[in-house]
C-alpha cells in the first residue's frame, strides 16, 4: 500500500516538475512555475521518506532543519547575487551526489560487495565524476562572480591548458572503467579516491579559464552537470523520481546553455574550451578622446524633444535598484506621446532575464520590451538611447576587437541612435574589464552618478523641476 502510494505521489511529483518548467517560460506563469515546483519537491521527499526501507528519520529531520539553517538566508541575499547563490545551490546538489556516490561505494566495499555490480558501480563512477566536479567547479564559478579576492576574475591560461584538462577527466574516467572492472580488488578503493580527487581537481581546472561573457552559460553548463549526476544517483539509489527529476533539470540547463550560446554567438567547445588567452584593453580612449558630460536639464530637454527613446538597461540597474525610478520616466515620457522601448540584450545583468524581473517589479509593460535582434533594426531611427548602467552589452569593441573577452558577442546597437545618453557612477569598466568606446563617440553624453538618483533627477525635473541636486 505505501509503495503504491509512494509511485503515485512520484508521478504527481514528476508531473509538477514538468509544468513548474513550462510555467517558467513566460512571466505571467513564472510564480505558479515556482509554487508547483516547490509542492512537487515537497511531494518528493514526502513519497521517498514514508518507504518502509528508510530508516534514520532522526538524521533526516536533522539534515532538513540543516538545509532550512542554509537555505534561508540563502533565499533572501538582493537580486543582484542570485547568479553566485544559482552557482552555490548547484555546487551544494553536485556535493551530496558526490557523496552519496562515495558513501554507497564504501558500503557497498566494506559490506556488501555482491551490490557493486557493474551497472551500479558505473552508476556510482559516473555519479561521483559529475557531482564532485559541478562542487568545485560552482564554488569556483559562484567566487568568480561574487569577485572573491583571492579567484583571479580574469580568464587564466597557460600553453596546453586544454590537453592537461582532458587529461585530467580522460584519467578519472580511465580510474573509473578500472574501478567498474575490479570494484573490489585490493587497490579500488584508493583509485577510487583518486577519481574524486581528480574530480575535485578538473572541476577548479574547468573554470579558471571562463571569465568575461562566457561565466552566464558556463553557470547553465554547471546546473546541467548537477543534473545529470543527479541522474545517476537515481540509478545508484533505485529512485525513479530523482532520476526524472535529474533529467529535467540536466536537460533544461543544457537548453539554456545552447540558448545562451547562440545569444552570445559561441560554440560549446569555444565557451568550454576557447581559453581566452590574449585578453587585451581595446586601447585606452579614455586617453585619447574625451567624455563630455550633459546635465540633467539638458537630458531632459533631449528627451522630451524625442519620438523614439529606447532604454538599455544593464547591471547597474540592478545595483541601483532603479527599475521604479525608470518606470516612472516611462510615464512621464509616454504621456507626451514618446514611444519608449526597452532593450533587452540575453545576458544583461547577472542572470539570464535580469532586466525582464526586474522591469516586471516596476509594472513596465511587457509590450514595451524588445528583444535585441528587434530592436536593432530599429536603432538608426532611435532619437535617444538611453543606457542605464549597461556596459558590455552595448560595447562596439564586440564586433571587432578580435582580442577582447566579448569579442562576437552580439550587442545592442546603441552607437548608431542619434544621440547616446549613458548613466554610470564613473569611467570604470563593466564585468568584461574592457573600455567602452561608445562613452566617447561624438553623440554620446554622459549623466554620471547613481543610476536611481540620476532617473530620479530627471523625473523630477520632467514633472516641473523642484529639488535637484
Ligand atoms: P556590465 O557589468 O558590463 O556594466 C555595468 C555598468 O553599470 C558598469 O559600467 C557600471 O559602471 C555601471 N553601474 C554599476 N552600478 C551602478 C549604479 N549604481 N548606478 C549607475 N551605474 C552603475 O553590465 P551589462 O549588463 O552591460 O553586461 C552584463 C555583463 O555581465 C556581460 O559581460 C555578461 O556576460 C556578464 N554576465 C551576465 C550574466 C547573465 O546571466 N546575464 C551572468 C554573469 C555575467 P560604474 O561602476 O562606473 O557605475
Amino acid at each position: 500500500m505505501i509503495h503504491a502510494i509512494a509511485q503515485a505521489a512520484a508521478v504527481l511529483a514528476t508531473a509538477l516538475f514538468i509544468f513548474s518548467l513550462h510555467w517558467m517560460n513566460d512571466p505571467k506563469t513564472a510564480r505558479r512555475g515556482v509554487v508547483a515546483g516547490v509542492t512537487g519537491m515537497v511531494i518528493a521527499v514526502g513519497a521517498t521518506w514514508i518507504q518502509p526501507e528508510i530508516v534514520h528519520h532522526g538524521w533526516i529531520g536533522l539534515a532538513i532543519v540543516a538545509g532550512f539553517i542554509v537555505g534561508v538566508p540563502l533565499s533572501l541575499v538582493p537580486l543582484t547575487a542570485v547568479p553566485q547563490r544559482t552557482a552555490l545551490s548547484h555546487a551544494f546538489g553536485g556535493l551530496a551526489a558526490g557523496l552519496v556516490g562515495t558513501a554507497e561505494y564504501v558500503v557497498g566495499l566494506t559490506e556488501n560487495p555482491a551490490q557493486l555490480t557493474t551497472f551500479r558501480t558505473s552508476a556510482i563512477v559516473a555519479e561521483v565524476i559529475l557531482g564532485f566536479l559541478t562542487f568545485t567547479g560552482s564554488l569556483m564559478a559562484a567566487g568568480k562572480l561574487q569577485e572573491v579576492k583571492w579567484i583571479p576574475q580574469r580568464p587564466v591560461t597557460y600553453p596546453g591548458q586544454n590537453v592537461v584538462n582532458i587529461g585530467v577527466l580522460a584519467l578519472a574516467a580511465a580510474l573509473g572503467v578500472l574501478v567498474v572492472l575490479h570494484p573490489t580488488a585490493a587497490w579500488s578503493g584508493q583509485a577510487f579516491y583518486a577519481i574524486v580527487g581528480l574530480a575535485v581537481l578538473f572541476g577548479v581546472l574547468l573554470i579558471i579559464p571562463i571569465g568575461g561573457a562566457d561565466m552566464p552559460t558556463v553557470i547553465s553548463i554547471l546546473n546541467s552537470y548537477a543534473g545529470l549526476s543527479a541522474v545517476a544517483m537515481g540509478f545508484v539509489l533505485d529512485n525513479k523520481l530523482l532520476v526524472t527529476a535529474g533529467a529535467l533539470d540536466g536537460s533544461s540547463g543544457l537548453i539554456l546553455s545552447i540558448i545562451m550560446c547562440r545569444a552570445m554567438n559561441r560554440s560549446f567547445t569555444n565557451v568550454l574550451f576557447g581559453a581566452f588567452g590574449t585578453v587585451q584593453k581595446t586601447a585606452a580612449i579614455a586617453e585619447q578622446k574625451a567624455w563630455k558630460q550633459e546635465t540633467v536639464e539638458g537630458a531632459a530637454q533631449l528627451l522630451e524633444q524625442a519620438n523614439l527613446v529606447v532604454v538599455i538597461p544593464g547591471y547597474g540597474m540592478a545595483v541601483a535598484q532603479a527599475q521604479h525610478k525608470v518606470r516612472e520616466l516611462y510615464d512621464q515620457l509616454t504621456k507626451r506621446g514618446i514611444t519608449v522601448k526597452f532593450a533587452i540584450h540575453p545576458v544583461a545583468g547577472r542572470m539570464p532575464g535580469h532586466m525582464n524581473v526586474l522591469l516586471a517589479e516596476a509594472n513596465i509593460p511587457y509590450t514595451a520590451l524588445v528583444e535585441m535582434e528587434e530592436i536593432n533594426p530599429d536603432m538608426p531611427q532611435c532619437d535617444v538611447a538611453l543606457v542605464i548602467g549597461a556596459n558590455d552589452v552595448v560595447n562596439p569593441a564586440a564586433r571587432y576587437a578580435k582580442g577582447s573577452p566579448i569579442y562576437g558577442m552580439p550587442i545592442i546597437d546603441a552607437d548608431k541612435a542619434k544621440t547616446v545618453l549613458a548613466i554610470k557612477r564613473s569611467k570604470n569598466p563593466g564585468f568584461a574589464g574592457i573600455d567602452n568606446e561608445l562613452y566617447v563617440q561624438d553623440n554620446t553624453w554622459m549623466l554620471f552618478g547613481d543610476a536611481k538618483a540620476v532617473i530620479g533627477d530627471l523625473v523630477k525635473q520632467l514633472a516641473g523641476g523642484s529639488g535637484l541636486h
